[in-house]
């Protein structure tokens, strides 16, 4: 099942603003985009872009029980984190065919 979860930050409280080496970026974002954390959890990030300025994250992942996202966004609950299930329409569309 696929999943797109859209993340908003304030710029007061940016993961970035410490650098992308402090403890609370690599406790964050890297640790979001871990293979092991993805082995841990359960989800995989398909696809991820980000609108820097903004303070918006847009991830499309991947898992098969909803439930495990979860866990999945809690390195980064203290923000706003909108959850949608999604279908793949390159997929879709490649059915018409
Ligand atoms: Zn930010």
């Amino acid at each position: 099942m696929l999943f797109q979860i859209i993340h908003k930050h304030t710029v007061d409280r940016c993961y970035s603003a410490a650098g992308y080496g402090s403890s609370r970026f690599m406790d964050t974002i890297a640790k979001l985009f871990s293979k092991k954390f993805h082995n841990d959890t359960g989800v995989t990030i398909v696809n991820a872009v980000i609108d820097g300025p903004g303070h918006c994250m847009y991830m499309i992942v991947e898992t098969d029980d909803h439930q495990k996202l979860t866990h999945f966004i809690e390195p980064i609950h203290d923000a706003e984190n909108e959850v949608v299930p999604v279908s793949d329409m390159m997929y879709l569309m490649s059915l018409k065919d």
